[in-house]
Formats: structure tokens, C-alpha cells, sequence
């Protein structure tokens, strides 16, 4: 699956929308993100995780045998993650402000991880999610996401990052907004899921 196929699907299922968008951060942006608008269908998530999880190299994907992700965003993909390298699939969730595993969720002493992620902006529940794993007795070995929205780091404190698409974010504080400028009042959709 190419870049430009990502952008596609994301496209056609109303899960990548282009305008004046005003972001839970309070910034502006041109570009609104919803990666549940295409998890939805499973489909479409059994073929974007298999693209990913076919992005990293063989070497490493011999040597991962379960997937976590951070939930709820993280949780579908590290399920389709899980089934196309034939591994388990769990999700770290936050715990008292501290992203753990819970629900009976273990991990044998240095086992390999993929660590995943629907999209990744900062990289912030990304890095919770490795400290999780870390901390559980977990190796990771490498993450993936389905949308890298960084514009900057490519790994993850030494852990190599293979993200899908590759589409930095471009936001502006309100004032400096070029969009304000032609377009007036930003629209906000939704309260939280924006990337
Ligand atoms: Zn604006």
C-alpha cells in the first residue's frame, strides 16, 4: 500500500478532511485527522495494518511476537497489527495518570514488542506506551504508526519508528493563522480525536 493510497482511503471515508480546523491544543490547522472514521470498517484496517506491519523489516518482525498500543486510538491497530504477524495483541491504558498494562495483560521477561499507534503527533502516548512495556519486562523492538504527523523525530529513543505515511502536521497559533486571514472562524469537529 503506497502513501498515496493511505491518503486515499483516509480520503474517501471521511477520515482526512482538508479546510480551517481549530485543534483541542488551541492551534489552527489546515488538516483534520480521524482515524476511527476508517477503523471502523475492518477491512480497511486489516489492509492499513498489514501495510505497516509489511514496512518493517524481517529481521525484526521474526523476533516480535505481540503488539501493544496505547488505547483507545491504539487499540483496533495493534489488534490488525497482531493478526497479520500472527502474535498477540495488547493495549496499555492509563492507570491513576500512568499509562500501564492491566487487565491480566503480561509480558515474558525481554519479550519482542511492536509498539503502535493510530497516528502520532508528538509521539507523547507513544513514549508512555514504550515506558509501559519497559517497565512490564517487555523489549521493544521497533513502532509503527498508521500516520506520522512529527515534523522531527523519526525514532523513539533508539527504537526504530515505521510509520505508513509520513504527513507533518502544519498548525499556526490563531494570530499568525494564514487560514483566519481568507477564512474567517475555524471550524472545530468533534471534541477530542484531533491529531
Ligand atoms: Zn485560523
Amino acid at each position: 500500500m503506497t502513501a498515496d493510497e493511505v491518503v486515499v482511503l483516509y480520503k474517501e471515508n471521511g477520515a482526512l478532511l482538508q479546510g480551517h480546523f481549530l485543534l483541542s491544543s488551541g492551534l489552527h490547522s489546515d488538516t483534520y485527522l480521524q482515524s476511527a472514521k476508517i477503523l471502523q470498517h475492518p477491512g480497511h484496517a486489516a489492509r492499513l495494518c498489514a501495510a505497516m506491519v509489511a514496512g518493517i523489516p524481517a529481521d525484526l518482525q521474526q523476533r516480535i511476537s505481540c503488539v501493544v498500543g496505547p488505547a483507545m486510538g491504539a487499540v483496533l491497530v495493534s489488534y490488525e497489527c497482531g493478526r497479520a504477524l500472527g502474535v498477540r495483541s495488547l493495549f496499555a491504558e492509563r492507570e491513576a495518570g500512568q499509562m500501564v498494562l492491566r487487565r491480566g495483560f503480561a509480558l515474558a521477561p525481554g519479550e519482542g514488542v511492536l509498539v503502535v499507534e493510530d497516528i502520532t503527533t508528538t509521539g507523547g502516548s507513544m513514549r508512555e506506551c514504550i515506558a509501559a512495556i519497559t517497565a512490564a519486562g517487555g523489549q521493544v523492538l521497533a513502532a509503527s504508526a498508521i500516520i506520522d504527523r512529527s515534523s522531527g523525530f523519526s525514532d523513539f529513543d533508539d527504537i526504530p519508528f515505521f510509520p505508513l505515511l509520513t504527513l507533518p502536521v502544519r498548525t499556526w497559533e490563531a494570530v499568525d493563522c494564514p487560514l483566519c486571514a481568507v477564512d474567517g472562524t475555524p471550524v472545530k469537529p468533534g471534541s477530542r480525536g484531533l491529531h
